[in-house]
């Protein structure tokens, strides 16, 4: 069987296309994507790709995180490489209502660290014509659902489950472990803080620490 470059290129490396680029501020015509993995997956550079697609097709984009992520600058969003958009920290998801009313496209970066009310809102802009893009982290430090994430994973259309390399044996990783002894959902950080980690390699680092 002959397999179609789009294909194959889709399948190897499960990169996102883009079901359409129409500006249409229709009623119902909008959709909801969910990018989510765990630390150092590279959630944010996607969410960053698909928005600076989004641009080149001539779409106006705002994009939104939570006022607690101030870890590098108030008003972009950095990723790890350092390859940033501007952004709107935000303190309630229902802000994103107030500012996004001119846009075609939303990105919301960190989503895990917003309240329940961010999936009523994000319902809300998909209803009113506006492509959604939701990057977060999927599971917290012990491997428990995040905030708001399970809930967008579900009413989302489109879901992408990106993978870090787990520092410890180099297999896939979709976990976050956090090398300090702080047990509040919420600890700010990276690399000193923590580490992506394989299923195996994160079950051993609790066993050894004598937790979860
Ligand atoms: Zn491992």
């Amino acid at each position: 069987m002959v397999l179609s470059g789009y294909y194959t290129n889709e399948k190897s490396y499960g990169m996102f296309i883009e079901p359409g680029t129409k500006r249409s501020k229709e009623k119902g015509t909008g959709w909801i994507e969910v990018i989510s993995g765990s630390m150092f997956s590279g959630k944010t550079e996607e969410l960053i790709r698909r928005l600076n697609r989004a641009r080149i097709a001539n779409l106006n984009v705002e994009i939104f995180k939570p006022g607690i992520d101030v870890r590098y600058d108030k008003e972009d969003i950095v990723s790890h490489n350092r390859n940033s958009i501007r952004s709107t920290p935000v303190n309630m998801a229902e802000e994103i209502l107030l500012y996004s009313g001119n846009c075609d496209v939303v990105g919301i970066d960190e989503a895990q660290f917003f309240d329940e009310a961010l999936v009523e809102v994000v319902n809300k802009l998909a209803n009113n014509g506006k492509r959604v893009i939701i990057a977060g982290l999927d599971m917290d430090f012990n491997g428990r659902p995040f905030g708001p994430m399970p809930q967008l994973m579900a009413i989302a259309e489109y879901v992408t489950k990106v993978h870090a390399i787990c520092v410890n044996c180099g297999n896939i990783a979709h976990f976050s472990f956090r090398k300090s002894a702080s047990e509040n959902q919420i600890l700010l950080g990276e690399h000193d803080v923590y580490e992506a980690r394989c299923r195996g390699c994160f079950r051993e680092g609790y066993d050894s620490a004598g937790g979860v």
